[in-house]
């Protein structure tokens, strides 16, 4: 797919005078956004092959498309969970206008598939991410409980739940695992307890470990309803609105940055319809589709870097108002741990790496406010596809069935009506760890990206430490595991 790029001035009603040249040109994303949006950018390419538009035109003149521009403080492409949180912390924690942009719509991404666990049970103590999701935890925490000091529901507002989590083991060798993840939780001063398999019975009748299994247990661990969630951020967001500090650009790739040929800085974020300028900061928080949307901002510039984030899709099956069975918390298999973890399986052949399309099945539980049964998940690298599998559906009910005997007198069939699949695609990094940070070489633009299955209960921790990095403000979690800088490529 040949690309667009923009070369020569482009006028910039809103600052006055400024010349904006980039003598080094950033390509625009056309190739990545019509692969995943289903578009193709209207232009001509420097070879002169014209391509055509497929559902959303773009309309170019010559080779420079006529859009609107608009100035802002900061523009964050991506309103996903980690977007939208992010603009939230910049409307409450600053004076900063902020622009976010999206390619589709907010729960388009991995975010509209989110179980919605909060947790820390599985995660490890001391380990690099452990403070981030646990000042994370204290963040949403405050955030339900500021909502019912306004006299609201948070149950309602964002289907907020304290729960309490069960990490659950079925061998002799998952139960030791599990009672040392206890004293580590419990060291590191939080409310743990082991449950043996009968103490299970009481808790979680439904549920069968066989008597050498068990679960470790944290009650203050909570859930939310990610739909519900990004519906109400959305709208607080939108609060600001009529003081012009915030608007919304839905439905628009953004398709190339714009650098200032003096300075160097990227200056403006293109995307089909506008041009965007941030003067303090610009945002990528675009999911899976980072990896994907960088590599395309920086093709043929002089920065040599790779934001190894990778699309691993999930399945999620809920069965409406479902009577058969009733559980008190949310549950989750101790192997979800080691299937979270494994890396991507690569080799390379003479036309580069080639990904082993490998899938595992870990079964979590959960219902939610309306009555649902929520049952996961998948985790599979089959590229940016996002088309149910039955055969993983029936795989993921399978898996339900060995830990609740009731299931396996019902069959899947019967739900048929009531029976609702969410796929999404989780941000993967081979290392485990977000990126969050600055990009190396272009100080004012930062990543936010990289949350695999973590996004929901990491998302408000990360959201004011980019906040803070923007401002300069004193960080509460070290950000230095998550810097770009040294980390693996593949
Ligand atoms: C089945 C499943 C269950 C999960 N359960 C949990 C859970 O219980 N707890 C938890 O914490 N996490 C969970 N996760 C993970 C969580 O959902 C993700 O980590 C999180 O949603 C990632 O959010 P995000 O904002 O980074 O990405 P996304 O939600 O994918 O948002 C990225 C956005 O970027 C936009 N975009 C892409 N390219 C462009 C472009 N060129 N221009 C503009 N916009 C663009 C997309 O349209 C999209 O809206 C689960 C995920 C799945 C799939």
């Amino acid at each position: 797919m040949a690309a667009t790029s923009f070369i020569g001035p482009i006028p910039n009603p809103k600052t006055n005078g400024v010349v904006f040249s980039p003598r080094k040109p950033f390509l625009c994303s056309s190739a990545v956004n019509s692969r995943l949006f289903g578009y193709k950018f209207l232009g001509k390419s420097l070879s002169g092959s014209t391509q055509r538009s497929r559902s959303e035109p773009v309309h170019v003149s010559g080779l420079n498309p006529i859009t609107a521009s608009h100035s802002f403080d900061v523009v964050v492409i991506g309103a996903g969970i980690i977007g939208l949180t992010i603009v939230r912390q910049f409307l409450l924690g600053s004076d900063l206008s902020v622009a976010l942009v999206d390619a589709a719509v907010p729960c388009f991404g991995a975010t509209g598939a989110g179980q919605g666990y909060i947790w820390l049970v599985h995660k490890t103590p001391g380990s690099e991410k452990w403070e981030l999701a646990a000042r994370s935890l204290k963040l949403w925490e405050m955030l339900a409980e500021s909502i019912q000091l306004e006299g609201m529901n948070p149950l309602e507002i964002l289907g907020w739940k304290k729960t309490g989590s069960l990490l659950i083991g079925r061998t002799p060798k998952e139960s030791d695992m599990l009672k040392r993840r206890v004293e580590q939780l419990s060291e590191a001063g939080l409310r743990a307890e082991f449950l043996s398999s009968y103490d299970l019975l009481s808790e979680e009748p439904a549920l069968m470990v066989g008597k050498e299994g068990g679960a470790a247990f944290l009650p203050d661990d909570c859930q939310l309803d990610a739909r519900r969630t990004v519906a109400f951020i959305e709208k607080a967001n939108r609060n600001f609105s009529s003081e012009g500090r915030y608007a919304e650009f839905y439905n628009e790739p953004a398709t190339c940055l714009l650098r200032s040929g003096s300075s160097g800085e990227v200056q403006a974020v293109q995307t089909s319809k506008n041009t965007l300028y941030g003067k303090k900061a610009i945002v990528i928080a675009a999911g899976c589709w980072t990896g994907s949307l960088m590599h395309d901002l920086i093709r043929d510039s002089d920065i040599d870097l790779a934001v190894p984030v990778k699309p691993r899709k999930g399945h999620l099956l809920v069965l409406e108002n479902f009577n058969s069975l009733k559980l008190n918390h949310g549950l989750m298999e101790a192997g979800y741990v080691d299937h979270q973890d494994a890396s991507l399986h690569s080799s390379v052949s003479t036309s580069g790496p080639v990904h082993t399309q490998t899938s595992s099945i870990s079964m979590t539980a959960t219902m939610d406010l309306s009555g649902n049964l929520v049952l996961g998940s998948s985790r599979q690298f089959v590229g940016f596809s996002t088309e149910i599998e039955d055969s993983i559906i029936n795989r993921i009910w399978d898996r339900a069935g060995e830990f609740f005997p009731t299931l396996r007198e019902l069959s899947l069939r019967d739900f048929s009506k009531d029976k609702e699949v969410r796929v999404g695609l989780r941000p993967y990094m081979p290392d485990g760890k977000p990126v969050i940070g600055p990009v190396p070489g272009l100080s004012n633009v930062f990543l936010a990206a990289g949350h695999e299955g973590e996004g929901l209960s990491l998302a408000m921790g990360t959201a004011e430490m980019v906040v803070d990095m923007v401002l300069g403000n004193p960080r509460k979690v070290d950000c230095a595991p998550f810097a770009l800088q040294g980390r693996c490529c593949q």
